[in-house]
């Protein structure tokens, strides 16, 4: 580690006591095109280092670059997706610095012409309420490769002994998308961020245009804070916090910001504007470098690129593709299946929203659909590492088997007991669940006979029990239920029996 000290913060409240944080978020998100955004090479994530590159993602000389179609389409779906403006003219830009994971000593970027620019994301908070986060621009640019150091502790450079590039990533097509300061949040400027970038992800994930997986890079926030005093509107000078990977790390990571401007501004000191790293495991941030400012990078338009001039045609056919935003989406199939706001997000956070509404367009109930993909296929997803929907996949269980399976309950051929069993069955991969019915006999006695003979077994054996129901004590009945299932071995349809021992007692 560079840095083991630990600069001195202020007490959360202390530091909103007296200052208003300012953010801004930079968002970095890997498109999921099949190739590269100016060559032909391929994307796919984990190949042998350097096997997907070719002059032109390398740099060589004389290779000329093409723009990828299909990354200019995915930008202009997220910047409408965003509510921006879509430019009718933009140029790419080269971003010119020396890093040894970048072969071309410059960046492929956008810079005063971003394709998308002046937008809004509305991002729901806990409490209900609605944030509008301003969207500057959201423009086009390439990845760079990524440095593996070898021989430190930590797999930082410090203490490494040597170093290897993999290029692979170099090019891959990303889309930056850049927020306006954002100011009165107040206390829950650490709420808000996290909550921007979890609305954001969803809706990436909704376009289809990203895996948007933070934990493996392919989308990444970069936090910018300053501080103001109360009562002032005049910016003060930011810190940028650089690669910060998860939901939970963008919320820490401002709140220890603040805490840490709050305490240089309120000891007399000057906040240094710089990128800073951001530590998972203690939950600080410590210095990076002091940031350039854009004229250092001596952008100029890329010669070797012809500029992107979407027509009004293709931004209108490209808007007509753009799905329900997943808020609006979640609302409306909240109020169609019935669920309150606490089923909702169960059924959300486990990723099952989809797999529910197939299941009812499939025929079930939304009750069904929420009860049998929740609870014992979640527990064994989850002891296998996997959400619902992927070990579903995997065991080949469908919507169509909770259509059967709710279909042998309310046909009155299994209770809900018996179809707990032949639910796990299935899911040990037994069969559809008429099946496993059959296979393990398992049907509610629809013989009434056997069912009288039983209850009145069951009376004369609890003689006590059957004279407090006659006394009116109608929950005493509970108890001769419970007999007569286990007389009946489980194969009794308990609303019967309880019908039948009322009408022998009262
Ligand atoms: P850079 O290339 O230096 O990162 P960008 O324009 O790409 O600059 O992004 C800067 C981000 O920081 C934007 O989201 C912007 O809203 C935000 N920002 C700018 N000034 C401040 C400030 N004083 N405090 C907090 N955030 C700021
Ligand atoms: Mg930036
Ligand atoms: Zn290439």
């Amino acid at each position: 580690m560079t840095q083991t000290t630990t600069e001195a913060t202020l007490p959360y409240e202390d530091a909103l006591a007296a200052y208003e944080p300012v953010m801004g978020l930079e968002v970095h998100v890997e498109l999921n095109t099949a190739t590269k955004m100016f060559c032909g090479c391929a994307t796919t994530f984990g190949a042998q280092p350097n096997t997907q590159v070719c002059p032109v993602c390398l740099g060589l000389p004389g290779a000329l670059p093409v723009v990828n179609e299909k990354g200019v389409e995915s930008a202009i779906r997220i910047g409408l997706a965003l509510n921006c403006q879509i430019a009718p003219w933009c140029r790419f830009a080269r971003k010119n610095y020396f890093y040894p994971d970048m072969p071309k000593n410059f960046q492929t970027s956008q810079y005063d012409e971003p394709i998308a620019h002046d937008g809004h994301l509305d991002v729901e908070l806990a409490d209900g309420t609605t944030y509008r986060v301003e969207i500057e621009r959201a423009h086009m640019e390439e990845d760079t490769g990524k440095s593996l150091h070898v021989g430190g502790a930590t797999g930082r450079i410090h203490g490494a002994t040597h170093s290897l590039v993999d290029y692979n990533r170099a090019g891959i097509p990303l889309i930056e998308i850049v927020t306006k300061p954002m100011t009165g949040a107040g206390e829950r400027a650490p709420e808000i961020a996290r909550a921007y970038v979890a609305t954001l992800r969803d809706l990436l994930a909704a376009l289809g245009v990203s895996d948007v997986r933070m934990e493996q890079g392919s989308m990444r926030c970069d936090v910018n804070l300053s501080l103001m005093p109360r009562g002032s509107a005049t910016f003060g000078t930011r810190s940028e916090t650089k690669n910060v990977n998860s939901l939970r790390s963008i919320e820490r990571a401002v709140r220890f910001e603040i805490g840490r401007h709050a305490a240089i501004l309120t000891g007399g000191g000057a906040v240094v504007q710089e990128t800073r790293h951001w530590h998972e495991d203690t939950g600080i941030t410590t210095s990076g470098r002091v940031k350039s400012d854009a004229e250092d990078y001596r952008y100029f338009p890329e010669p070797d690129l012809v500029p992107v001039a979407p027509s009004a045609e293709l931004v209108e056919a490209l808007r007509a593709t753009l799905p329900e935003p997943p808020a609006a989406r979640r609302k409306r199939l909240q109020s169609a299946w019935g669920y309150s706001d606490l089923e909702m997000r169960d059924v959300v956070n486990a990723n099952l929203v989809d797999l529910i509404e197939e299941t009812v367009a499939a025929g079930a109930s939304p009750a069904a659909a929420r009860k049998w993909w929740s609870g014992e296929i979640a527990r064994r997803a989850n002891a296998e590492g996997l959400d619902v929907p992927a070990y579903a996949a995997q065991l080949a269980v469908t919507p169509a088997h909770v259509v059967e399976l709710e279909g042998l309950v309310t046909s009155g051929r299994l209770n809900d007991a018996m179809a707990r069993q032949v639910w796990d069955g299935v899911l040990a991969r037994d069969g559809a669940p008429t099946v496993v019915a059959d296979a393990r006999g398992l049907e509610l006695v629809q013989d009434s006979g056997a069912l009288e003979a039983a209850v009145d077994k069951v009376i004369a054996a609890n003689p006590d029990v059957a004279q407090k129901v006659r006394d009116g004590k109608v929950q005493a009945a509970g108890a001769l239920i419970g007999q007569v299932m286990k007389e009946m071995k489980g194969q009794a349809d308990a609303a019967a029996a309880r019908e039948l021992i009322l009408s022998q007692l009262t």
